[in-house]
């Protein structure tokens, strides 16, 4: 049996983190990961689906070129390059984490890890002891339980797909179905999604969540809200979805993107006397502490908000307070984040009525309007700002957008939301002139509160 200081099992974002963290503080450490480095972000989640966007985006990079006189030949896509190409990016990725590990002095096993207790993991049939021990062992997508549901694919499968169909379904609201849905119809699938709710993304700021609708649908997404699944059928025509509406629908390929559960089955967990709260989370403090002393969580797997900068964080905070002297709490408030939908979404801080519930009185200032860069292009797609602002403090809480771009905005926009700027700050910033993004300092006249909020 070989002695560790911490045994981190979960090779992924919030994992490698956290080994490396630790190690950097003179921890001896042991890594365990039962598939590939890097976990979901690297190998099936945000580095391959971002490659898919950025490949599906030159379809649109070409046909509004032609407004700027440029006359494209023939272009033609090849989904087996993008693919090959994404799969040698994402091993360069695996290689690079293996290096960044061993460099670190972390002590790498790849096996499926097993608990056997509060201080010993089984892999490989060896045994490994450890003070303690942090589960970094991620989330796997669900899919709902229907007739037929085998007979659809999660996203794992899409970095997979031998070919593109011809006409897909995309089940769910969330942030997977939105991206897949625009990378198939952008990449040529006839894409119908499937929502059961009445808008997408819940949790967003609703009217975002209107605009991002009314986009996708201009797109040429066949949105149907209100409407899931009850079955599918292997039909003549490929699959046949019979629909809550009691209509059915031909597709080639059906994707679920109907969410992720924790990965917390199978391993030990409970056996080791791990309480698991909400969905199977690991069911952890402010800390990340779980109800065994020696055992703590991060990432996916305690389902607090599952974003790769999240778990990074979460591992980081949570070495530095162990190996560093250094107590420091994971911090969840004002968590920037991004679709990348076609157009994208970008959002930080309260939606609109959720800083209603928090503040009671606050000021809506937003835009909507065609960028500069569509009046020659002709494409019919616009840019939705909102700033949200906390009437009492003048602090702008929230800001939104949906438009090209807004990942990469909404990153800086997080600065100033984090930084608690006010609006007054925002309108002395003086504006970067010609860009979309100028938008945000300049949106002097807030909209009227709606007349039932005014008279409150
Ligand atoms: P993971 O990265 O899932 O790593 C867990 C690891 O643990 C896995 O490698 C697994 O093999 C290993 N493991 C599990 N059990 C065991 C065991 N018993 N023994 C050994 N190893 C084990 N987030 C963003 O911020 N931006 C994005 O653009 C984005 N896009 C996404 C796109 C998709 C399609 C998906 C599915 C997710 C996306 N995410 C994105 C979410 C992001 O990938 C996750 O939040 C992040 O990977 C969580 O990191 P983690 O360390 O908690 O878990
Ligand atoms: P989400 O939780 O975002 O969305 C799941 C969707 O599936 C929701 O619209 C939900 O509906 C719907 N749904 C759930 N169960 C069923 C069912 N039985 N039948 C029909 N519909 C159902 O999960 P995702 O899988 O999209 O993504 C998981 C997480 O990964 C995200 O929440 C995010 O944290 C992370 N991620 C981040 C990305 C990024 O940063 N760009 C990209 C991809 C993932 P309802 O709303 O009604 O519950």
């Amino acid at each position: 049996m070989s002695d560790f200081d911490l045994i981190v099992i979960g090779g992924g974002s919030g994992g490698v983190a956290c080994a490396r963290r630790a190690a950097s503080h003179g921890a001896k450490v042991l890594l365990i990961e039962a598939h590939r480095l890097g976990g979901t972000c690297v190998n099936k989640g945000c580095v391959p689906k971002k490659l898919f966007v950025y490949g599906a985006h030159f379809k649109d990079e070409f046909e509004d070129a032609r407004g700027f006189g440029w006359t494209i030949g023939d272009a033609r896509f090849d989904w087996a390059t993008l693919k090959a190409n994404t799969h040698e990016e994402v091993a360069r990725l695996n290689g690079i984490y293996a290096k960044l590990l061993s460099n670190s002095g972390v002590t790498t096993i790849k096996g499926w890890a097993r608990l056997v207790d509060g201080q010993r993991v089984e892999v490989n049939r060896d045994m490994h002891k450890a003070k303690t021990i942090v589960i970094a062992t991620g989330g796997q997508p669900v899919r709902p339980n229907i007739p037929g549901a085998e007979l659809g694919v999660i996203s794992d499968h899409m970095f997979e797909l031998a070919g593109l169909p011809e006409r897909a379904v995309v089940v769910g609201g969330g942030y997977i179905a939105c991206e897949f849905a625009g990378i198939l119809q952008t990449l040529g699938v006839q894409t119908t999604q499937l929502y059961r709710g009445e808008a997408l993304l819940r949790g967003f700021d609703q009217e975002l969540r209107e605009v991002i609708g009314d986009e996708m649908q201009k797109r040429g997404i066949a949105l149907r809200l209100r409407t899931d699944l009850i079955r599918i059928e292997q039909g003549q025509r490929g699959l046949k979805i019979e629909t809550t509406h009691g209509d059915a629908l031909n597709a080639d390929l059906v994707l679920f993107a109907t969410g992720r559960e924790p990965n917390t089955k199978g391993f030990g967990l409970e056996e080791a006397g791990v309480a698991l709260g909400e969905r199977g989370a690991v069911a952890v403090d402010e800390w990340s502490r779980s109800s065994v002393p020696s055992i703590h969580a991060i990432g996916d797997c305690t389902d607090r908000i599952n974003l790769t900068p999240v778990a990074i964080h979460e591992g980081r905070c949570l070495a530095e307070t162990l190996y560093n002297n250094n107590p420091m709490k994971p911090d969840h408030r004002d968590v920037p984040t991004a679709v990348f939908s076609q157009p994208e979404v970008g959002t930080v801080g309260l939606g609109e009525e959720d800083a209603r519930r928090t503040f009671g009185q606050i000021k809506i200032f937003k835009t909507r309007f065609r960028p500069m860069k569509h009046t020659l292009s002709g494409r019919n797609e616009t840019v939705f700002m909102k700033l949200v602002v906390d009437q009492a403090s003048d602090k702008v809480v929230g800001c939104h957008m949906v438009g090209a771009g807004a990942g990469e905005l909404i990153q800086i926009l997080g600065v100033a939301v984090k930084c608690g700027a006010t609006k007054a700050q925002f309108d002395a910033t003086m504006a970067v002139h010609p860009t979309a993004a100028e938008e945000f300092v300049t949106l002097y006249q807030p909209v009227p509160e709606p007349k039932s909020k005014a008279a409150e």
